[in-house]
């Protein structure tokens, strides 16, 4: 059977080279079962691509290929297999540029298998819109975000494991995607079980990972280099790991060296594994683990006038839509300014803004504005952003969402 057809209205070109197709582009489509297969035909009639079709979602197409060529078995088994290739080429390759000793360090690992974790697949960067895997150890996370994902999740799972072996897989769909899109979401193994609690190494440092509990899919993947770049300069130093979940920063700035970390964290499941963490790793002495909401803990820290050599700042997304930016601004100048202030002389801040909507320059503009409020004045050591195994893909710009900043106060 031919697949449906979408045709896209004159003028609306971006599909061409972006893979959503919104429903205002759609000039029609022909009846179409949802999470099923269409061929995208531009206002001229000709191929632009094909993609899978959900009408429930104002995104209502992603364009998986720009080749005429089926979405089946064989299609998945080939763009998986380029997202590993790809990723094992990589490490070396994309982390060189911004860190050649955190690039070989994760090389190796990658290359002994081991008790890693990375990720496999990465959604619209690895021309998979709306799947996420990865690998934990001996586990794999498969996480569906799409209708269409989910509907393949047999198919993808079979192609994942023909390539990485028959490792256990945790299903760990995330429910508001999977409200938005309509469908089930699936939390569990899929097949024979694996261990629910298992312990990831991040170079040095030992993490938890408990599937289906913590948030993303166990942990926040996309910080990993910047957590080894923290463990790389923390020497020496107290440290503030702000926004801390299970405390990763914190483990690797004290298995650096640093002299004590202190960690605020709200969530009563992140504030226990941080415990876990600290614990696990050896470091728990030099440790404190706080409960707190970051607002109100950075205020208390300068009203005691507490100094820190390094401070993380790595908040969750402010702004969840566009609407919301300039509330969110004000938020991100608010934690910023106070910790800036809370540097001693030659302190180190970290600072990461993971909002879509907010783009690197008025990231960059809201820790100008806080400076200039705390009257500190700060070089830029570097600019940080999301690990490579996250890829950035230059045509689709939100595939670039980690903004980060490495600031010496002066
Ligand atoms: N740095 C972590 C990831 C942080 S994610 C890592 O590398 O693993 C952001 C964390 O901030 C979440 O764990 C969330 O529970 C916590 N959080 C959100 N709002 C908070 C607030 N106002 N005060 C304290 N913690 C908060």
């Amino acid at each position: 059977m031919r697949p449906a057809v979408l045709r896209l209205k004159r003028g609306h070109d971006r599909p061409r080279s972006h893979p959503w197709i919104f429903k205002g582009d759609v000039a029609d489509v022909s009846d179409v079962v949802p999470g099923t297969v269409v061929t995208v035909l531009d206002s001229a009639a000709r191929f632009a691509g094909r993609g899978i079709f959900n009408p429930k979602p104002a995104l209502c197409c992603r364009i998986l290929t720009r080749v005429d060529e089926p979405l089946d078995r064989a299609f998945y088994l080939r763009r998986i297999g380029e997202a590993i290739a790809r990723r094992r080429r990589s490490p070396v390759l994309a982390g060189a540029i911004r860190d050649p000793r955190i690039a070989s360090r994760r090389a190796a690992e990658t290359a002994t298998g081991d008790a890693g974790a990375e990720r496999i697949v990465w959604s619209e960067a690895d021309g998979l819109p709306g799947l996420v895997v990865d690998r934990y150890g001996a586990v794999l996370v498969v996480q569906c975000l799409t209708l269409g994902m989910a509907e393949a999740r047999a198919v993808i799972i079979d192609a994942v494991r023909s390539h990485l072996g028959t490792l256990p897989v945790f299903a760990s769909d995330d429910p508001t995607a999977a409200a938005l899109e309509g469908f089930q979401p699936v939390r569990g193994w899929i097949g024979a079980a694996g261990p629910e609690r298992l312990t990831v190494h991040e170079g040095r440092v030992r993490l938890q990972v408990t599937l289906g509990g913590g948030h993303k899919t166990g942990l926040y993947l996309d910080q990993a280099e910047n957590r080894r770049r923290i463990g790389s300069i923390a020497a020496g130093r107290a440290m503030l790991d702000a926004f801390s979940y299970t405390a990763g920063f914190a483990c690797h700035a004290l298995g650096g060296g640093a002299t004590a970390a202190l960690c605020i964290e709200s969530g009563p499941d992140a504030l226990a594994g941080a415990r876990a963490n600290l614990a696990m790793n050896g470091i728990a002495d030099r440790a404190e683990v706080r409960a707190g909401n970051v607002f109100d803990e950075l205020r208390s820290l300068e009203r005691d006038r507490r100094r820190f050599g390094v401070v993380v700042l790595d908040p969750p997304p402010f702004a969840r839509s566009r609407g919301a930016l300039e509330a969110a601004a004000r938020g991100y100048k608010e934690i910023n300014l106070r910790a800036m202030r809370l540097l001693e002389p030659g302190g180190v801040l970290a600072t990461f803004s993971c909002s879509h909507h907010v783009s690197d320059a008025l990231f960059a503009e809201v820790c100008r504005e806080a400076a200039v409020d705390a009257g500190v004045t700060l070089r830029v050591l570097e600019t940080l952003t999301q690990a490579a195994d996250h890829p950035v893909l230059l045509t689709v710009p939100e595939t670039k969402y980690l903004k980060g900043l490495l600031l010496e106060a002066l």
